[in-house]
């Protein structure tokens, strides 16, 4: 039976913070220990062994895993992610984060979420190719364009993409370009997919700070990781008027307090792989990112990085979540106490799963969208899910992640009561 909360409120595994946001937002709904079991438990579960015959001959084996979160409101979404430690709880953990996403923004989708266990720095792009559709079919019998569609996220992009859509379809016998969102735009991508959650960013960031009286022009940021999602939302925020003082990868940070060239920072990037040594500001380290003087704190990496401690030496007045999860539920009460504003991830860097749902809007249609008609949809998008969720935070005196939780919570509830009880 899943076990509705964490063992102490100081745990900080992605599953023990999404599951006391859960219960935060039950409490607020006034729901019956049944209905929050319901929506605390994976819909279904598949875990897969995923062996690889390496380019000298060797084989190694990984595994992988898809959870389908919920499945009241539509076909299950979510991203896949290739990283050496991932596992089930975090992939359920990301997997429920979706469920309420898709519903904070009204597309009609469920959640869901897979992984493998490979670090894919390490491997070659014919073993990658052959880790994916190896992992594709072992996945078969849940997916579908009308199951549970796929899209890139850590580790994994449009050519991942690609390859779980081809493996599909040939299975299939015909194109489906539909079950995978984020593919090229050669196979049926959407103009606008690569860069829509940083643009939804850039938008639930305008929107957070347009509350307060505040432009994006008028602040400063700090953005950790600089992979899809930070180094877009980089440049947009650049673009916006923003000094952007510091950026972080994996490996270390920079900063200027001047402001970063970021279309320098990114050509250095491309040819290095990493932020570090950029020659345009003064090495600083991931520690020193979250706690530097800055408006505005962007961290766009991992989970978890915002704890109790670190929630504790943010400076920032706004924090807006582009990661899934990097806030744990001590960060946030910490964040809280001190004044800080945050944008909730299932709000803030929901323009990904927006622009997928427009993708394969188009797919099923075979007829695609202009680049302004994605843009203007997906601003249009973002800022009515902001006005909702600050609607109801203000109207309930609660916090934006508590008010995009309830709105999320109660959307999935609803659909299973209308739903009814099978059998
Ligand atoms: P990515 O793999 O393209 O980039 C990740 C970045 O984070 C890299 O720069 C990496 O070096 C850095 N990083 C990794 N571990 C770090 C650490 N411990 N400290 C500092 N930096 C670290 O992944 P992405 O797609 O940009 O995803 C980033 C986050 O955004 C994830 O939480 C992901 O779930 C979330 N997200 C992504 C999308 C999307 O469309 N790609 C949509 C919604 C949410």
């Amino acid at each position: 039976m899943t076990d509705l909360t964490a063992e102490t409120p100081q745990q900080t595994t992605p599953l023990a913070t999404a599951k006391a946001q859960l219960a935060g937002a039950v409490e607020i709904l006034g729901y019956t220990e049944g209905l929050h079991r319901m929506l605390a438990t994976p819909r279904r579960e598949m875990n897969v062994a995923v062996p690889l015959r390496r380019d000298d001959g060797q084989i190694e084996l990984f595994t992988g895993y898809r959870v389908q979160h919920n499945i009241s409101r539509g076909p299950a979404k979510g991203g896949l992610r290739y990283s050496a430690g991932v596992d089930v709880d975090e992939v359920r953990a990301l997997a429920m984060w979706m469920t309420w996403k898709c519903a904070v923004v009204d597309v009609p989708y469920g959640g869901a979420k897979g992984g493998v266990t490979i670090d894919p720095r390490l491997y070659s792009q014919a073993e990658l190719e052959r880790v994916t559709r190896r992992y594709t079919s072992e996945i078969m019998p849940i997916i579908g364009p009308e199951r549970d569609i796929m899209a890139p996220d850590i580790g994994t992009n449009e050519q991942t993409m690609a390859w779980v859509m081809d493996t599909y379809s040939v299975n299939q016998g015909y194109t489906i370009p539909a079950v995978t969102t984020g593919k090229p735009l050669a196979v049926g991508g959407s103009l606008g997919r690569a860069t829509a959650t940083s643009r939804g960013v850039v938008h639930a960031a305008a929107a957070a700070l347009g509350d307060a009286g505040v432009q994006l022009r008028e602040v400063s940021a700090a953005v950790q990781g600089f992979g899809k999602v930070g180094s877009h939302a980089s440049r947009f925020l650049h673009d916006a008027g923003t000094r952007v003082v510091a950026v972080s990868d994996e490996q270390g940070g920079v900063m200027r307090s001047e402001g970063l060239d970021i279309a320098a920072l990114e050509r250095h990037v491309l040819t290095t792989g990493t932020v570090v040594g950029f020659d345009g500001g003064e090495a600083i380290d991931n520690k020193e990112l979250l706690a530097l003087d800055v408006d505005l704190l962007i961290p766009a990496a991992v989970e978890g990085v915002l704890d109790a401690e670190a929630a504790g030496r943010v400076k920032a007045r706004w924090v807006v979540e582009a990661a899934n999860g990097p806030t744990t539920h001590e960060g946030d009460r910490v964040l809280a106490e001190r004044g800080v504003v945050v944008v909730p991830d299932i709000l803030a860097n929901a323009g990904g799963v927006v622009v997928s749902y427009f993708e394969w809007v188009q797919a099923n249609q075979a007829y695609w969208w202009t680049e302004r008609e994605i843009e203007d949809r997906l601003e249009h998008r973002m800022v009515t899910a902001h006005r909702a969720v600050a609607a109801v935070a203000t109207a309930e005196g609660i916090s934006l992640r508590d008010a995009a939780l309830t709105i999320g919570v109660r959307r999935v509830a609803e659909a299973h009561q209308i739903r009814g009880l099978y059998p």
